[in-house]
């Protein structure tokens, strides 16, 4: 059985979907790795794509993609004509956007700045201090290395947060697997700047695939820019909508989670994920991931 996690769309929005659908397809038919691949499930053809009536006709008929197999480095699963994704308001969960620092490396420039929100790099913490944000967005990762230096007293002076930290995760797994926040680093946010922490999936193109809202009772799928599909043994199988760079579609996450359907505190009705786990790693990639 598999179930495939989607609002109960009026027609308007499923008709988008399956749109995005087909321009994903497009896109990767113009990629060395999924032209293949794509012929064998009889989707190559602009005819093909003309006959699906939603998203599930065509990604029933393509093979899960392993994480072991996919590499977002390799050429191969790139689509060189794509343009760029244009940038994107930050979705705030929390009431009004409050002042934010959006912090990501230059070559991931997936946001938009407004009056209410600036964008930092890395390398720019001084900078960042002085706009002395009200919220701050960034990599999970980094806001626990910038909790530790907060925490260590490197920023004597760091800035009171009032509003939260917006954390973003991939949902595409690393070569170790997929990227989780543990308790103890949420806790650790919690102690150092005192403002609750809402987590973010995002694609590889930076769109917004979950998101935690203020009840922080799992995280909310946002069905325009992805299918999410769940597997027998409760593994996200991953389906980006919207992008064409690096088409991705049915890529295994490594990770469980548990799909909550009922209607959340927060009113919002698309399903949850909740409890989002790493899967063990196959014994030949712990072997590798262990060796460097
Ligand atoms: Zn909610």
């Amino acid at each position: 059985m598999r179930i495939f996690l989607r609002r109960n769309a009026g027609e308007t929005a499923e008709d988008k979907r399956l749109d995005r659908l087909r321009r994903v397809l497009r896109a990767a038919r113009r990629t060395v790795r999924y032209r293949g691949v794509l012929e064998a499930a009889g989707l190559a053809t602009e005819e093909a794509l003309r006959h699906l009536r939603r998203p599930e006709d065509a990604l029933w008929r393509l093979p899960r993609l392993e994480a072991v197999e996919w590499d977002r480095a390799n050429a191969a699963w790139c689509n060189p004509g794509a343009a760029a994704p244009s940038p994107e308001a930050l979705r705030f969960p929390a009431g009004t956007l409050p002042r934010t620092a959006i912090v990501l490396p230059r070559q991931e420039p997936w946001f938009r700045r407004d009056r209410q929100v600036r964008l930092f790099e890395p390398a720019q913490l001084r900078d960042l201090l002085a706009y002395e944000p009200e919220a701050i967005a960034a990599p999970a990762a980094f806001l626990v290395f910038l909790a530790r230096l907060v925490d260590s007293g490197y920023f004597p002076s760091f800035p009171r947060l009032k509003r939260g930290l917006v954390a973003f995760t991939s949902v595409a797994p690393r070569r170790e697997g997929p990227e989780e926040m543990t308790r103890q680093e949420r806790d650790l946010l919690w102690e150092v700047f005192r403002v609750p922490t809402f987590q973010q999936f995002l694609g590889l193109d930076g769109r917004l695939i979950a998101w935690e809202c203020e009840a922080r009772e799992g995280l909310h799928v946002e069905p325009a820019n992805a299918v999410l599909e769940v597997d027998r043994r409760s593994e996200i199988l991953f389906t980006s909508l919207t992008d064409c760079q690096m088409p991705t579609l049915r890529l295994a996450t490594r990770a469980t989670a548990a799909v909550e359907l009922s209607r959340c505190p927060c009113g919002h009705p698309t399903p949850r994920l909740a409890e989002w786990r790493a899967l063990p790693l196959p014994i030949r990639t712990r072997a590798a991931c262990a060796g460097g």
